[in-house]
């Protein structure tokens, strides 16, 4: 495939030359473009949404832990893969083949089309009177939550997409990083495969997707070591399991 070879030509489409967002591209997702930019500082600030990253391989439990926490404690969970997928099957999505391309590739989709997407989704959450109802019932009709919660699921996982969102988007307060050994997630891979519908899912992609992992994501994770952020979480253990060592990591970091 090309994709190695010719990642500029193929955000080409996407971005101007100064290697912002075109202005057709941003409308063409589905929320409307917003303006924050590296100059006017991150579109969030960090008092007012609590921003939290969880990331770890392919079929490290991302996805299932997400969905317990929003139910505990009323976060909006943002999956980038989820994005992706949604923003790939949009009809009209001048996106759609190019993410498929990446996806399938298991390769990093260039980083304006995901982080417009979270930055829309966000956006989204944040103005949303039912999205205020839903989680203040998911907090047990707590209606004090003094900042929105977000889970941000399976980003960043390139070293410019992390340094781009901390600037122009919000600064996270913590990593969760969900640790797995390699043989263990490629059977829950396989094993999701059967159901899952997803073009990744299959021995060619899973491969490539471990390979990016590691050379691609791992840097990530290191980086936000370095400033204090992570917390490591033993995540080839049963799901109940993992969820505990979870809510200790994050109560922390919610005052909870
Ligand atoms: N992806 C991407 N950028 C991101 C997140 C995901 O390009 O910031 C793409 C990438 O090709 C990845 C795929 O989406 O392999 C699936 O990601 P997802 O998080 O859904 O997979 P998971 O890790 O949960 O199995
Ligand atoms: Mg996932």
């Amino acid at each position: 495939m090309p994709l190695a070879a010719t990642p500029p030509a193929e955000q080409s489409s996407a971005m101007s030359a100064a290697g912002v967002p075109a202005p057709a591209p941003a409308a063409e997702l589905p929320v409307p473009a917003t303006t924050s930019n590296a100059t006017t500082g991150p579109a969030f600030d960090p008092k007012e949404v609590t921003v939290i990253f969880v990331l770890g391989g392919p079929g490290a439990g991302k996805g299932t832990q997400c969905a317990r926490l929003v139910q505990d404690y009323g976060f909006v969970h943002l999956s980038a893969g989820d994005l992706l997928r949604a923003e790939q099957a949009r009809p009209g999505s001048q996106f759609g083949a190019m993410i498929k391309e990446y996806i399938t590739e298991g390769r990093i989709v260039p980083m304006e089309v995901t982080i417009k997407l979270l930055e829309n989704a966000m956006r989204a959450a944040m103005s949303s009177e039912a999205g205020q109802a839903k989680e203040a019932g998911a907090a047990g009709g707590n209606k004090g939550i003094p900042a929105r919660r977000f889970l941000v699921d399976g980003f960043p996982r390139q070293m410019d997409q992390a340094v781009k969102f901390d600037e122009t988007v919000c600064p996270s307060s913590l990593v969760l990083f969900l640790v797995c050994p390699e043989p263990i997630l490629l059977e829950r891979l396989l094993e999701r495969g059967k159901t899952s519908g997803r073009d990744d899912d299959n021995a060619a992609s899973i491969s490539k997707r471990f390979q990016t992992f590691i050379n691609t994501s791992m840097p990530v994770v290191d980086y936000y070591r370095k400033q204090g952020k992570v917390v490591d979480i033993d995540s080839a253990k049963s799901i109940e399991d993992v969820y505990a060592d979870i809510k200790s990591a994050i109560e922390p970091v919610l005052g909870a």
